[in-house]
């Protein structure tokens, strides 16, 4: 455990950002930095340093002469340590939460959510010792004296390179799984939020991992390229925006390594003449405007079907318009600023071109000024008379922005949740059971929502999407993981004396 890091500029909130390696913290080697800027107020929280090729060289190194020793840990001693993790993370839960609201912008309700969907994840890996034996066997006598064996074996260095929306809960997908099935791991957070990943690694850091078994290096494209094309990485994790995840499954396959990289989303919600409207629309509204807009479960079409529409459309606005918009930190929030003024130009974008494509609007905040805060902020905003032909209805929109649309019945609203090129999510709201199932069987989506808005499975169940959603094969959390992190191999024995 190195010594105990200072706090500044709020008890909650790192100034600096380091990296972690083999049990140290260490400023990186850079010839590139970027500030961490609350999205709130514009100011300057910390800076990033980015690591260079000789600095991510130095962590995978590190990381592979731990990987034996680790190996030969058993799994029930290997799990000890996430059983301390999950004690460590509660404990700071308060603290990760503040710092997370600060560099982020969401609220810290949302944000204490996040940790503890991440936690969920340390408890489910704390069953390796159990996830290990499935899927390994032994038979015996399958020739006469022989018997065989499939056993599950860990691999050597894996990494995760993250996202900023979910800054504490992303890196737990991949953390736990890997080290416990005996791999050593590095992370790579997102340059935009590294300072809720200095706060995870400080819990890190309390547990004592042996050093170098967990990692975490700050920077990023070059960083994360780096990482892709390194000899001694044996597989990478990604989530994030899918150019970036068609990128990185590419490079780190031609590179000869596992991936598993999942990208980004077009999820539309389908409100049938059948559904309970009073008990959908809070769910609506938290999908939509919940994290303001920024997550890749978020349904930001929704369809109405028949004559359910004009009921429909005037209880979303009535909620949308009377939702608070503010920093993360303050109580009365929920709806929080964009990341960046970029994210934000790009969101007023695809509502300007929605516009011009015939969408109308409803509610209009796009000139949303906070009377005291200078941040990145978008009013909750609904256009209506949104069509399969527009852009925004094809692109991920990442912003507090609710688009309805109308079909006269489910099969052609299926159509419409189908015509993107992305399935990651999508949500019916019905009574009927038949309805449901014909939804659950016809929509081509990674994740289906039945009177549910933000349909994430627990940590025991495997999390991924389809189509230009996700690039790989064995998908993130439960046994997709284990299956990621390990090789079965087969084991073939005789004895002849
Ligand atoms: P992003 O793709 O910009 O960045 C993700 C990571 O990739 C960061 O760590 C960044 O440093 C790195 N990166 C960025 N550009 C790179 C490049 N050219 N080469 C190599 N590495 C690069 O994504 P973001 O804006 O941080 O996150 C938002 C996106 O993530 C959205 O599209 C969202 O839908 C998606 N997302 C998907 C899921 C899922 O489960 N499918 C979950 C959360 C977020």
């Amino acid at each position: 455990m190195s010594e105990q890091r200072e706090r500044a500029v709020s008890p909650a909130v790192r100034d600096h950002v380091d990296n972690y390696v083999g049990g140290e913290w260490t400023t990186p080697a850079s010839e590139t930095s970027q500030p961490v800027v609350d999205p709130a107020t514009g100011d300057e929280l910390a800076t990033v340093e980015f690591s260079t090729v000789e600095t991510v060289d130095d962590a995978v190194q590190t990381a592979n002469e731990a990987f034996e020793e680790w190996r030969q840990t058993p799994v029930a001693e290997r799990v000890q340590y996430l059983f301390d993790l999950k004690t460590e993370l509660e404990d700071r839960i308060d603290e990760i939460a503040t710092a997370l609201s600060r560099e982020h912008g969401k609220t810290v309700a949302e944000a204490r959510g996040e940790i503890k969907r991440g936690i969920e994840n340390v408890e489910v890996a704390c069953g390796m010792p159990n996830m290990m034996r499935e899927g390994s066997g032994n038979v015996e006598d399958v020739a006469s004296g022989m018997d065989e064996h499939a056993v599950r074996q860990p691999l050597g260095v894996f990494t995760a390179i993250t996202p900023f929306n979910f800054p504490a809960m992303i890196p737990l997908w991949f953390l736990p799984y890997a080290v416990a099935s005996g791999n050593t791991f590095i992370l790579k957070p997102s340059e935009k939020v590294p300072l809720s990943s200095q706060l995870i690694f400080e819990a890190v850091d309390a547990v004592d991992f042996p050093d170098g078994v967990v990692n975490l290096v700050n920077g990023g494209a070059e960083t994360v390229n780096t990482l892709l094309e390194h000899d001694d990485i044996e597989g990478v994790s990604f989530v994030g925006s899918s150019p970036v995840a068609k990128h990185v499954y590419e490079t780190a396959a031609e590179h000869g390594k596992r991936v598993q990289a999942q990208g980004g989303a077009k999820n539309y919600a389908v409100v049938s003449e059948n559904a309970e409207v009073e008990e959908s629309v809070p769910n609506i509204i938290g999908s939509v405007y919940g994290n303001a807009g920024q997550r890749c479960l978020a349904n930001d079409v929704v369809v109405g079907v028949g004559d359910v529409y004009d009921n429909l459309r005037e209880q979303l606005v009535d909620a949308a318009e009377n939702l608070t918009v503010g920093a993360g930190v303050d109580e009365e929030t929920e709806v929080g600023p964009l990341i960046t003024d970029d994210s934000r130009e790009r969101v007023l974008g695809l509502i300007e071109n929605a516009l011009e494509e015939g969408a109308e609007l409803v509610l209009d905040g796009r000139d949303f000024e906070h009377p005291e805060l200078d941040g990145n902020f978008l009013g909750p905003t609904l256009l209506e008379g949104v069509t399969t032909d527009m852009e925004i209805a094809q692109e991920e929109i990442f912003g507090p922005v609710l688009c309805l649309a109308e079909a006269e019945d489910l099969d052609e609203a299926i159509e419409m949740v189908n015509s993107t090129k992305y399935g990651n999510a999508s949500s019916l709201y019905t009574e009927s059971g038949s309805e449901a199932r014909q939804y659950r069987y016809e929509v081509d989506a990674g994740n289906i929502g039945i009177n549910v808005g933000v349909c994430a499975p627990m940590g025991f169940f495997h999390f991924g999407g389809r189509k230009a959603s996700f690039f790989g094969d064995l998908h993130a959390q439960g046994e997709d993981a284990v299956n990621f992190y390990t090789e079965k191999t087969i084991q073939i024995e005789r004895w002849y004396s």
